[in-house]
């Protein structure tokens, strides 16, 4: 049993709605969704934040990005728009050490964010 609850998701231990799936990274609904589309993308790796991406990392990072473009298609928000945000750290609000970009649309999202 890992200690990190993504690693847990990924390997399927603990259930998630997966919308996504791939040899690098899967998407998952967020539990606790913030907006009507809330969908978490991370890598199968388990990298505790985007504080510790190498350049070794760059097509994993590519490639959660170009996941949740088409992800940003099939849930309808592409052409309105929507948010990607990977929280660092304590002070960002991170409560999963385990590197997740959240996709967020379908309402008007508002700037500064909390
Ligand atoms: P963070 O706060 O680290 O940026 O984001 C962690 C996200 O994971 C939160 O939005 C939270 O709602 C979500 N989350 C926490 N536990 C679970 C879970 O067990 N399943 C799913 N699908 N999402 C979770
Ligand atoms: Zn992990």
């Amino acid at each position: 049993m890992s200690e990190c609850l993504f690693c847990e998701i990924i390997a399927h231990r603990v259930p998630a709605t997966f919308v996504a799936e791939d040899e690098l990274v899967v998407a998952i609904r967020d539990v606790n969704p913030q907006a009507p589309t809330h969908v978490l993308i991370l890598p199968r790796e388990h990298i505790a934040s985007a504080a510790d991406l190498t350049p070794a990392h760059d097509p994993l990072w590519g490639r959660m990005l170009h996941v949740a473009q088409q992800i940003a298609i099939d849930e309808g928000v592409a052409g309105s728009g929507y948010r990607l945000v990977t929280n660092v750290g304590p002070a960002a609000g991170q409560t999963v050490a385990h590197l997740h970009l959240h996709l967020l649309g379908g309402r008007q999202m508002t700037w500064p964010p909390g």
